[in-house]
């Protein structure tokens, strides 16, 4: 069976801003709604996806950070599938990045998020994992969690007149041509 392309939901959805449910069981029902997460994040040039960005209000996540045209510097990583992810430890540092979100389209704008994260979750072959994200993973999985909880980015802001189209957030990191 193949993975389909599902349709992401746009801010002004109510489901983005529901708390979404605990997952009781892992079935095929699960499996198939994560293996359509992973292609669509891929598809749309995402880094990570929530499962209520596509209109399930369930608790699961994916982390797939990738270098790829929305995220040129992103570090590469296995797409990783979190079943009810808790997050059970956040690091003392926290930085301030630019996030963008597949919900709230041509959107940039910075956020501050701890640089470590330790965080205890279900694999959808059904093991209890603990695993410690940093860096920029570390900032994906706090953004996806959030929309678990019924939270977007433009919610973090720190300022939301710093909030970018795209096109400007892009033009302003592209250093101009040398002459
Ligand atoms: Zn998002």
């Amino acid at each position: 069976m193949t993975a389909q392309l599902r349709t992401v939901r746009q801010l002004g959805d109510p489901i983005l801003r529901r708390v979404a449910q605990p997952v009781d069981g892992i079935d095929d029902r699960l499996l198939t709604l994560i293996d359509d997460l992973i292609w669509t994040a891929e598809k749309t040039n995402g880094v990570g996806i929530a499962a209520p960005q596509v209109g399930v209000s369930q608790r699961v996540v994916i982390v797939a950070s990738r270098p790829n045209l929305r995220y040129p510097h992103a570090p590469l990583m296995e797409p990783t599938a979190l079943i009810n992810p808790e997050i059970v430890a956040r690091g003392d540092r926290r930085s301030e990045g630019w996030e963008g979100c597949l919900s709230v389209p041509d959107q940039r704008g910075p956020v501050w998020r701890h640089d470590e994260v330790e965080v205890c979750y279900l694999t959808p072959a059904g093991e209890i994992r603990q695993a410690v994200f940093t860096g920029f993973v570390a900032r994906v999985l706090q953004h996806e969690y959030d929309h678990l909880e019924g939270v977007v980015f433009v919610d973090r802001v720190t300022d939301p007149q710093r909030l970018l189209s795209e096109a400007d957030y892009f033009a302003q990191l592209t250093p101009a041509p040398a002459k």
